[in-house]
């Protein structure tokens, strides 16, 4: 048996305002004045000079808005890549990436293939990654996905869905401002939310479950609780709360594994570009038979809160539609092998699957 050895982030600062050290956090990072600062950053902001005009911009550096409409793709990835080169002659000094999973996966995945030759898909998988990658920083403007953690970044590819796993992924630098969340609609606030709260229960219920998973997994869902059940919090402090609760839950499924919920989900996206977070939702509802307790938490939580999940999404799909999205959830094996056991593939059958596309 041999145990992984984990990357992590570098260095993180954490607290509201932070954002404003950012200028000082980049300067010692800056290569020589040829050698910008790419800023990506979500379109979401575009206009909003609160955030924008605190953003340190000199010599070449450049911000690129991003759209957070549709999850990142591989294409997406090596166009950017291609852009940069073509700008300038000298490698950056950085990229930095401001918003939420979509734009920080973004992010890491630049700063990954401005290092590595050739296609951002053929490194879709574990561990394929040779070269470091260029300092990159993550600035979350949504809390809930842990990709602030992850030394993953999730792409859609042309044949499939999968992160770019690798020692190189992580960020060099995290800032945790948990004011920048505040104009998040509830809607979004809820499915990035849950997304965390999926993390933990798949995490803790999982059959790779080790002291270092649960310690983080059950800090963060204590959090969730006190976040999405309770009515103690200002509004203020559940920001700040959730955003350590995204960070405590990505720890805790970096050292285990997702699960069910996650894999079907990655099917939803790849088909009907489901996103991440609501897709977790619209699966978690029937996922009673795999976590009975989690299950009903949430439910509790929606309800609470008002939320809707779409329906009948799956109604009209043809057979090759189910079984596109089947493959891509059973191509998953380390989720299954976590959730289920190692004899997973006993009792999780295309047929199985397909009854419980069905449902939603
Ligand atoms: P997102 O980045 O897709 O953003 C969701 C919406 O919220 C967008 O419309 C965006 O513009 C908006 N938004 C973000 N910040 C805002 C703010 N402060 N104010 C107002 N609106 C704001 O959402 P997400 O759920 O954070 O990320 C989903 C993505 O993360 C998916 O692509 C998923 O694959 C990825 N993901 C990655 C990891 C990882 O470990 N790398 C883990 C989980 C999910
Ligand atoms: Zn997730």
């Amino acid at each position: 048996m041999s145990y992984k050895n984990y990357p992590m982030v570098s260095r993180v600062v954490y607290g509201r305002g932070s954002f404003n050290q950012l200028n000082e956090i980049l300067s010692p990072k800056r290569q020589n004045v040829k050698a910008p600062f790419i800023f990506l950053v979500d379109d979401v902001f575009k206009g909003k000079s609160w955030l924008t005009s605190r953003i340190p911009l000199s010599y070449d550096d450049k911000l690129l808005y991003i759209s957070a409409e549709e999850e990142p793709k591989t294409s997406q990835v090596d166009a950017l890549v291609e852009q940069i080169i073509l700008d300038y002659k000298e490698r950056p000094s950085g990229i930095i990436g401001i918003g939420g999973g979509t734009v920080l996966d973004l992010a890491k995945a630049v700063a990954l293939m401005l290092t590595n030759k050739g296609e951002s898909k053929d490194y879709q998988g574990w561990d394929l990654i040779k070269n470091p990658a260029i300092y990159h920083v993550g600035i979350p403007t949504i809390s809930g996905t842990g990709a602030e953690v992850s030394r993953t970044t999730i792409l859609t590819g042309p044949v499939r869905k999968l992160g770019i796993n690798s020692d190189y992924t992580p960020f060099d630098q995290v800032i945790l401002d948990p004011e920048l969340t505040k104009d998040v609609p509830k809607d979004q606030w809820f499915y990035t939310g849950m997304d965390c709260f999926v993390h933990c229960i798949e995490s803790l219920k999982g059959t790779y479950l080790n002291a270092f998973s649960q310690s983080y997994g059950e800090k963060a869902l204590e959090l969730c609780k006190e976040i999405f059940l309770e009515d103690t919090l200002s509004e203020e402090d559940a920001a700040d709360k959730l955003m350590m609760a995204s960070w405590h839950g990505g720890m805790s499924i970096a050292y285990s594994q997702v699960g069910v919920a996650h894999a079907m989900s990655y099917g939803l996206g790849y088909l009907l570009g489901v996103k991440h977070g609501v897709g977790n939702c619209i699966v978690f509802e029937h996922l009673e038979e795999y976590y009975p307790e989690g299950v009903a938490m949430y439910k509790a939580m929606r309800e609470k809160h008002n939320i809707t999940i779409p329906q009948g999404i799956c109604a009209d799909l043809s057979d090759k539609e189910f079984d596109i999205m089947i493959d891509v959830a059973l191509s998953l094996e380390p989720l299954w092998e976590n959730a289920i056991g190692k004899n997973w593939k006993k009792t999780i059958t295309r047929e199985k699957l397909k009854a419980l596309y069905l449902k939603m």
